[in-house]
C-alpha cells in the first residue's frame, strides 16, 4: 500500500503539550488498533527522543522536519541526518515551502540533504508546491517540474526511500485547501515526472498538504493519485488527526 499519513507539528507546543499529544495518539491506537498504512509524527527536534520513547511499541514512526547533510561538523545550530537516524527517526521532511521561503533552501542544498538522508537510511518527504501568483499565472506545473528537477536529478535517488508532498503554498495554514481536482492534476503530473525520470512511480506515495481537515480529507484522499497527507495545524489535535487517518483508510477502501 502506498498510503501514508504524516503530521508536521512545525514550531509548536511546549513540552507538556507535546507529551500530552503523544500520549493521546498512543492511546487512540491502543484503543482502536493501528491503521494499515504508516503514520509518521514529525515534532520539533527537541521532542524527537520523547516521541520515539512514548510511541515505542506502537505502529507510529517518528520523523524530523529538517536535517543537515553529514554526520558531525562545525555547523552551529544544525542537526545532522546521521544524528536523526541514530536517535531513531525513520523520516525527514526536506524542501518544505517554509524552509524555501524563510531559509532560502533550494538547489544544491536540497540535493545534498536528500542524498545524505537516503544514504543513511532515512525516508525523505520532499515537498513541492506553487505560490498563489504562480497558480494564477498558470505556472503551477512548470514550478512543480522545476522543484522536482532541482532536487531529484544529478544525484542517485533511492526511489524506495522517497515520498513526495504536494503542498500548494497558498493552501498552507490558510484554511483554503486545493480542490480535489486541483490536487489530482498536480499529483498526476508529479507521478508522470517520476515515471519519466526512472522511478517506479506507482510505488511512491504522493501526499497532499495544505489545510487538510477532517471535513475535507476524504474528498482529497478519494483522488486516485492522492495517496495520503502531510498535515500541519490539524495534526496538533489528536482527535482531528485520527479522523483524518480514518478518512484515508476509508478513501483507500480498507476497513475502518
Ligand atoms: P497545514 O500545514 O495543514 O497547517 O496547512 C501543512 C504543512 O505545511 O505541512
Amino acid at each position: 500500500m502506498r498510503a501514508l499519513l504524516a503530521a508536521n507539528w512545525k514550531m509548536h507546543l511546549y513540552p507538556h503539550q507535546a507529551e500530552a499529544l503523544l500520549r493521546e495518539l498512543r492511546q487512540l491506537e491502543v484503543e482502536a488498533g493501528a491503521w494499515s498504512f504508516p503514520v509518521v509524527v514529525c515534532p520539533s527536534y527537541l521532542y524527537l527522543p520523547m516521541a520515539i520513547q512514548l510511541l515505542s511499541g506502537t505502529s507510529y514512526q517518528v520523523g524530523a522536519q529538517n536535517g543537515y547533510p553529514g554526520e558531525f561538523g562545525a555547523y552551529t545550530g544544525e542537526v545532522s541526518m546521521a544524528q536523526l537516524k541514530a536517535v531513531g527517526c525513520t523520516h525527514v521532511i526536506v524542501g518544505h515551502s517554509e524552509r524555501r521561503q524563510y531559509f532560502e533552501e533550494r538547489g544544491e542544498l536540497l540535493r545534498q540533504k536528500i542524498q545524505d538522508a537516503q544514504r543513511r537510511g532515512l525516508k525523505v518527504i520532499y515537498c513541492v508546491g506553487e505560490t498563489r501568483p504562480q497558480r494564477e499565472t498558470g505556472e503551477t506545473l512548470s514550478i512543480l517540474e522545476t522543484q522536482l528537477r532541482e532536487a531529484l536529478t544529478g544525484i542517485e535517488v533511492i526511489w524506495e526511500n522517497l515520498i513526495i508532498a504536494y503542498e500548494p503554498v497558498w493552501a498552507i495554514g490558510t484554511g483554503l485547501n486545493a480542490t480535489p481536482q486541483q490536487a489530482q492534476e498536480a499529483h498526476a503530473f508529479i507521478r508522470g515526472w517520476l515515471r519519466e525520470n526512472g522511478a517506479s512511480a506507482d510505488k511512491i506515495p504522493i501526499l497532499y498538504g495544505g489545510s487538510i481537515k477532517p471535513s475535507n480529507a476524504e474528498s482529497l484522499f478519494a483522488q486516485p493519485d492522492v495517496d495520503g497527507g502531510l498535515v500541519g495545524g490539524a495534526s496538533l489535535v489528536a482527535a482531528d488527526f485520527w479522523a483524518i487517518a480514518a478518512a484515508l483508510q476509508k478513501a483507500k477502501g480498507a476497513p475502518v
